[in-house]
């Protein structure tokens, strides 16, 4: 049994508050560990660790600072096959998925290294007499990162790599489901050369996140997890003064026009909304075939590649996906099942009887595929997050791009098709922050931002590319003029530069 703490000032501190949460192993079912609920004094103690070095490392010129990432990108390395096997064991998802969770996460540090070019000021030379102006970008102080199951690699990394590039100092609060893979991530960071006390992993559930939001040394919250969760955040962490970006849950749709490549839209679907068990945010939970005959050969196509879907353990490579993260988080996707049925959608494909052979007690289902569900339902309104896709008919282009427009989540969308016109149309006409055309599952490489509209994400700012380094630096803007240049006598009216 793993006993998980907390990773603060740079060592293994363990939990004071008596408080305990489980940490299974999704695959068999099997307890892994238990991990440390964090009180509101064990936060404070971290804070006030984060807020002692900070100065230090903001000191630090951004070069230095880019450095210890990259010998940490060296140790996320070498300790791939490592990394990959807890986050398996932990999540669920196949060691492949693992690795691809890691390298998602290695490639935002990697843009992070840019940092010293990011962070560049602007500079104008004799904006009046003798007078010249530049901005500079200067870190936030203390920042917190709130993360969720999903991704127990990528997002922690997301968010810790930039905020460290840029000068805070970062506390990290992971999901209390998967926490071995962010405390690893802590413990490298210090043998890469990060100062103690720049990362801390504080493990916790609510009462840490509500320390956090309302903690005065923390100046900003970069939060990923359910859109109720997120809401919360942002709005007691805005009322407290503190600059929060939410993102949340999500229901993507993908179109599928009747001119489509049909093969390459049944490979994309089954891949999008099976892989990872349906547990991404960015996965395909409703498919929009436009046309009765498009929708009829959709479905005739999906049925055997749903039915034939390979479920197995984490550890076998060959399995396209695993089981799901929880006891409790199974038994809610088959709950939406249940109610699909009840609620008068078709179930083409019934993966609530799976079992694993061998592995009786592990947290698995088969995929399942419901035709003909409507958007009064609440499987095609709510977030399911496991593997179940819902097909809902679409009679032409309009009305799939109204019905994607008008569900209160805005995360990803992708569209099928060969013409050009309707492809250009739906990127600029749909409401959602992320836009496939002809790829399903359209995560914006590390260079460019990610984040979903409507109720999918709150806050100004997205999260990786160029905006991260705004989101972790605030601007100053210094208007300077040497004395031998300064003319006598007062000015009244306000400063104009003729
Ligand atoms: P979650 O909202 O349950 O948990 C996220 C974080 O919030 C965790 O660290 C958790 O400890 C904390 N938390 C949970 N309940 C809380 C409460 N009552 N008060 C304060 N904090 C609380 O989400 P999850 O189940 O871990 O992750 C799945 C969700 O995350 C899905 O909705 C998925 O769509 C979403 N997600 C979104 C994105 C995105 O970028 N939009 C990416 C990945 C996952």
């Amino acid at each position: 049994m793993i006993n998980y703490g907390h990773f603060i000032g740079g060592k293994h501190v363990p939990g004071a508050s008596g408080r305990f949460a489980d940490v299974w192993q999704p695959m068999d079912g099997t307890l892994r560990g238990k991990v440390a609920l964090a009180s509101k004094a064990e936060l404070t103690a971290a804070v006030a660790n984060a807020k002692a070095a900070q100065p230090g490392w903001a000191a630090t010129n951004p070069q230095r600072r880019a450095r210890v990432l990259m010998k940490f990108l060296d140790l996320v390395a070498k300790h791939n096959d490592e990394l990959a096997d807890i986050l398996a064991r932990e999540h669920g998802k196949t060691i492949p998925d693992a690795k691809g969770d890691i390298q998602r996460g290695v490639e935002v540090v990697e843009v992070a290294l840019g940092a010293p070019h990011m962070l560049k000021g602007e500079y104008t030379d004799g904006a009046g007499p003798g007078i010249d102006i530049y901005s500079m970008r200067q870190p936030l102080g203390v920042v917190a990162g709130i993360t969720p199951f999903n991704f127990p690699a990528m997002i922690p990394m997301w968010k810790l790599a930039p905020a460290i590039a840029c000068g805070n100092a970062f506390i990290l609060k992971p999901s209390e489901r998967d926490p071995g893979v962010p405390m690893r991530l802590g413990e490298l960071m210090i043998e890469a050369g990060l100062p103690p006390g720049i990362l801390n992993v504080v493990n916790g559930d609510k009462e840490s996140v509500d320390a956090i939001i309302d903690d005065p040394d923390i100046q900003a919250i970069g939060f990923v997890g359910s859109t109720p969760i997120g809401e919360y955040i942002y709005g007691r962490g805005c009322s407290n003064g503190k600059r929060v970006q939410a993102f949340g849950g999500a229901k993507n749709h993908m179109i599928i026009m009747p001119d489509a490549d049909m093969d390459q839209a049944v490979d994309a679907l089954i891949g999008a909304g099976y892989g990872a068990a349906g547990e991404r945010c960015m996965a395909i939970s409703v498919a929009v075939p436009v046309g009765q005959s498009t929708a009829d050969e959709l479905v005739k196509r999906l049925v055997p590649r749903v039915e034939s879907l390979k479920v197995g353990p984490s550890t076998d490579a060959s399995a396209d996906f695993g089981p799901l993260v929880t006891k409790a988080h199974l038994e809610k996707v088959k709950g939406y099942v249940d109610l699909g049925v009840r609620e008068g959608a078709t179930l083409a494909v019934d993966g609530r009887g799976f079992t694993m052979q061998g592995y009786e007690n592990g947290f698995y289902m088969g995929g399942c595929l419901f035709d003909h569900v409507t958007t009064g339902m609440r499987i095609y309104k709510e977030e399911i997050f496991g593997p179940v896709l819902s097909v809902v008919r679409a009679p032409d282009y309009a009305a799939a791009l109204k019905m994607t427009n008008d569900h209160e989540y805005g995360n990803g969308t992708a569209i099928f098709t060969r013409d050009g016109n309707v492809a250009r149309d739906f990127a600029s006409k749909v409401n959602v922050g992320m836009v496939g055309v002809n790829v399903p599952i359209p995560v914006p490489l590390a260079y460019y931002t990610f984040g979903g509209w409507k109720r999918s994400g709150f806050g100004d700012l997205n999260q990786h590319g160029p905006d991260a380094f705004r989101f972790y630096t605030k601007t100053k803007t210094v208007t300077g003029r040497w004395p031998s240049s300064i003319g006598k006598g007062s000015e009244f009216t306000i400063p104009v530069m003729g």
